[in-house]
C-alpha cells in the first residue's frame, strides 16, 4: 500500500473537522466575528477557517477549567492515569490519521509526523504511570512531636500555549504532566497549526472529562496574552519564541503566577578533527534539515575545527544537495517539506542575506525556489563570523552555518558564545575529551557523537535564554506541582 493514500482521506476528514473553542467538554461557538485562516504549506492552499477568540471566551473556557478542578485533582494517581491512557489509546488507534493531518498542515513528510504521533502517545502514557511514583522527601520527625510529611498537590488551572513547529506532539508535553498531576489546563494552540489538536478533542470527547482540557483558538497576542492576565489562571506554560515567553512572563509577573517556559535554541556542534566525519555529516544532514530545520534542538552550526573544516564542508554540501524537497503530501520520496508561512520563509532569506552582507558564503542553498509553497532550499553557509547575527541567533530553517576553531578553548568559548542555551554537542573520538567538553558546554541537553536524540524519561529543557521549564520526565511533573509541608503531631493530641 502507498503511505501516502491516507493523505486524500485526511483532506477529506478535514472538512468537517469542529473549527470552534473546545470549552467544558463541548464545541463552542464565539463571540469573534474575525477568522484566521490555516494554510496548507507545501501549496499555500487553504485549509479552511477557525475564529480568532475573544476574552470572553478566555473567561468562559477558565472557568470551565476552576470548575472541573476539584473532582480532577482529588482523584487518584492511579483514576487520573486510567483517564490518561484511555487518551492515548485513541491516538494510538487513529496514528495514522493524526499523523497525515499533522503532515498536511505543517509540511513536514509523513513518516516524520508518524514519529511524532508515536511520542505523543508515549508522553501521555509516561506520565500517567509517573504521576503514580511521585517522589518527596521521607516523612520524618523535625520538631519535638511532630511528623514532617510533604504532600504534592497540583498548582491548579494551567494556561498552556504551544508552537506550530510540532502541533500535537507540543501540545501533548502539556497536556500529560498537567493533567497527571492533577491540573487542568487552558491550551491554546499556535493559530497556523490547530487542525491535529481539534481532531484528537473530536476524538476525545467520550474519554476526557469535561472542562478537564479546554482549547481557545486564536492569535497568540490576543488569547495568549488574555490567559497570562488572567486572575483565573494560576501557572502558565509556554513552549515558544523568546519574544512570547517574554509577553507570557511579563504578563504573569502582575499576577505573581508561576511560569513554565521552553523558548528558542541555536544548537552547536563542536567537531575535533578525531571525529567521525561521516556519521557527523549523515547526523546534520538529519537533524539540521529535519522539519525544514524548524526544530529548537536542532544541529544549526558546527563550529569546526580547522584542520577539518573543507571536509566536513564537503560531505555537508553533497548531504544538502542530496535531499529531496517537495510537497511531502504528493511525494513520499519527499525528505525536505516547506518553512511554515511566506512571512517565515521571508525571515530566513532576510537572516541568511544579512549573514553574507557579515561575510558569511554560500556553500549550496540560498535561494528561493520559483515553486508554489513556501519552499525555502537546504542551506550551508561557510565564514560565518563569531558574534555574527548567524552564529548567534536562531534561524529557524533549514540552514546550517559553519565557524572554525583551532584549539579547544578556542572552539568551548565560541561553542556557548551564544544567548540560548538549550542543547549541543561535541564530536571526537576521544572520551576524555568528551566528558571534559560536556561539562563545559552550557546547554540543557548535551549529546555526544550524535545529536537530537531525546528520551521521554529524561528532561527536555534550557539554559539561559532557552527558558526554565522542563518538558518530559518526571521532573516536568514536579514543575505543574506544589509542594505543601503537613505537620502532624505524634502524641495523639489530634484526637
Ligand atoms: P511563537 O512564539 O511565535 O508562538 C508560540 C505560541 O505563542 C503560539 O501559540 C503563539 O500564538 C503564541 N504567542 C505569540 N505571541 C504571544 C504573546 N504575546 N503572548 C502569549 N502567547 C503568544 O513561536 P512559534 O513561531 O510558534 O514557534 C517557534 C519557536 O518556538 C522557536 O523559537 C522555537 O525554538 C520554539 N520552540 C521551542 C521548543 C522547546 O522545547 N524549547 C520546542 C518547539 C519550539
Amino acid at each position: 500500500m502507498n503511505p501516502l493514500e491516507i493523505i486524500p482521506v485526511a483532506h477529506e476528514r478535514l472538512r468537517t473537522v469542529r473549527r470552534q473553542h473546545f470549552i467544558g467538554g463541548r464545541f463552542a461557538s464565539t463571540s469573534s466575528t474575525e477568522a484566521i485562516s490555516v494554510t496548507n504549506p507545501a501549496t499555500g492552499q487553504s485549509l479552511g477557517t477557525i475564529p480568532n477568540g475573544t476574552s470572553a471566551d478566555v473567561d468562559a473556557a477558565v472557568a470551565a477549567a476552576r470548575s472541573a478542578l476539584p473532582d480532577w485533582s482529588r482523584r487518584t494517581p492511579g483514576a487520573r492515569a486510567e483517564t490518561l491512557f484511555a487518551v492515548a489509546d485513541v491516538v494510538d488507534a487513529n496514528a495514522g490519521l493524526l499523523a497525515a493531518v499533522e503532515s498536511i498542515n505543517v509540511g513536514k513528510p509523513l513518516a516524520a509526523a508518524a514519529e511524532e504521533i508515536a511520542v505523543v502517545s508515549d508522553c501521555l502514557r509516561f506520565m500517567a504511570g509517573a504521576a503514580r511514583s511521585a517522589q518527596t522527601p521521607a516523612a520524618g520527625q523535625y520538631l519535638p512531636g511532630l511528623l514532617s510529611c510533604i504532600k504534592r498537590e497540583p498548582v491548579g488551572v494551567i494556561g498552556a500555549v504551544t508552537p506550530w513547529n510540532f502541533p500535537l506532539m507540543m501540545a501533548a508535553w502539556k497536556i500529560a504532566p498537567i493533567l497527571a498531576a492533577g491540573n487542568t489546563l487552558v491550551l491554546k494552540p499556535s493559530q497556523l497549526t490547530p487542525l491535529s489538536v481539534l481532531l484528537l478533542l473530536e476524538m476525545t470527547a467520550d474519554v476526557l472529562p469535561p472542562g478537564l482540557l479546554n482549547v481557545v483558538l486564536g492569535r497568540g497576542s490576543q488569547i495568549g496574552d488574555a490567559l497570562s492576565k488572567h486572575p483565573g489562571i494560576d501557572m502558565m506554560a509556554l513552549t515558544g519564541s523568546l519574544a512570547s515567553g517574554r509577553a507570557v512572563a511579563r504578563q504573569a509577573a502582575d499576577g505573581i503566577k508561576r511560569v513554565h517556559l521552553e523558548l528558542g535554541g541555536k544548537a552547536p556542534l563542536l567537531v575535533f578533527p578525531d571525529a567521525d566525519l561521516d556519521a557527523l555529516v549523515e547526523t546534520l544532514v538529519a537533524t539540521g534539515y529535519t522539519n525544514a530545520g524548524q526544530d529548537c534542538g536542532a544541529a544549526t552550526r558546527v563550529v569546526c575545527h580547522r584542520d577539518v573544516h573543507d571536509t566536513v564542508v564537503e560531505k555537508l554540501v553533497a548531504g544538502a544537495e542530496s535531499l529531496v524537497m517537495g510537497d511531502p503530501g504528493a511525494d513520499d520520496r519527499v525528505q525536505l517539506g516547506p518553512v511554515i508561512s511566506a512571512a517565515h520563509r521571508n525571515r530566513i532569506a532576510a537572516m541568511v542575506e544579512q549573514a553574507c552582507s557579515d561575510g558569511a558564503k554560500i556553500a549550496t542553498g540560498g535561494e528561493i525556489p520559483d515553486r508554489s509553497g513556501f519552499f525555502y532550499p537546504a542551506t550551508v553557509l561557510t565564514d560565518v563570523a563569531a558574534g555574527t547575527q548567524m552564529a548567534r541567533d536562531e534561524v529557524f530553517g533549514p540552514v546550517i552555518s559553519v565557524e572554525t576553531f583551532t584549539d579547544e578553548s578556542e572552539g568551548i568559548a565560541k561553542a556557548n558564545d551564544v544567548d540560548y542555551g538549550l542543547a549541543a554537542s561535541v564530536w571526537t573520538a576521544d572520551q576524555r575529551r568528551a566528558l571534559r567538553i560536556v561539562d563545559q558546554l552550557d546547554f540543557g541537553t548535551v549529546w555526544a557523537n550524535t545529536h537530537l536524540a531525546f528520551a521521554t524519561e529524561m528532561p527536555w529543557a534550557g539554559f539561559g535564554q532557552s527558558g526554565y521549564g522542563r518538558d518530559n520526565s518526571t521532573y516536568a511533573l514536579e514543575d505543574y506541582t506544589r509542594t505543601k509541608h503537613v505537620l502532624l503531631p505524634m502524641d495523639g493530641t489530634a484526637d
